[in-house]
């Protein structure tokens, strides 16, 4: 997963960073702080309080320095906090969101969208040990033709002899 440290974003899928375009992206840490919500004044404090509970650190920021949430859920909430979290404490801060009910479950898809990403790295590492199964089976078509042509060489000696015989009246 990429992250862009200038706009605290992770760019899944992607070689810019959604928000400000930039292209110095790093992979992403687990303490990198992440955005997690666009909240109200009031709900920030009480989103604040549910991650201090369960532990999460969180880092609030007023609307207007970012514009991040504009961008990330494409609508803003009037006099909106945005709330970033540690990219290894997202997953679990959506979760306590959900619990206060200041997240929704649409909200959280989107979260989430970096998920095929991740689990389509298994599928490229498919090739590779079909590569391995395909390099055994050139081995062992290689050894199967090599017989062959030992056999084909044999007959073709005894077809050459019968031949020859057959030319000088052995
Ligand atoms: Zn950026």
């Amino acid at each position: 997963m990429d992250y862009c440290p200038d706009c605290r974003a992770l760019c899944a899928g992607r070689k810019r960073c959604p928000v400000c375009g930039g292209r110095r992206l790093r992979p992403v840490r687990p303490e990198d702080p992440v955005f997690l919500a666009s909240l109200s004044e009031q709900e920030s404090g009480i989103a604040a309080g549910a991650l201090k509970d369960a532990g999460i650190p969180c880092m609030e920021q007023r609307e207007g320095a970012g514009g991040v949430s504009s961008v990330f859920l494409g609508r803003s909430r009037s006099a909106g906090v945005n709330l970033y979290v540690p990219y290894g404490g997202l997953k679990r801060g959506g979760d306590v969101l959900r619990g206060v009910g200041l997240l929704r479950e649409r909200e959280t898809e989107r979260s989430e969208k970096p998920g095929p990403e991740d689990r389509a790295e298994p599928e490229k590492q498919k090739p590779s040990s079909t590569g391995e199964k395909g390099q055994k089976a050139a081995r062992i078509f290689s050894i199967l033709l090599f017989l062959l042509a030992v056999a084909l060489v044999a007959v073709l000696t005894d077809l050459l002899t019968g031949w020859l015989r057959s030319v000088f009246h052995w």
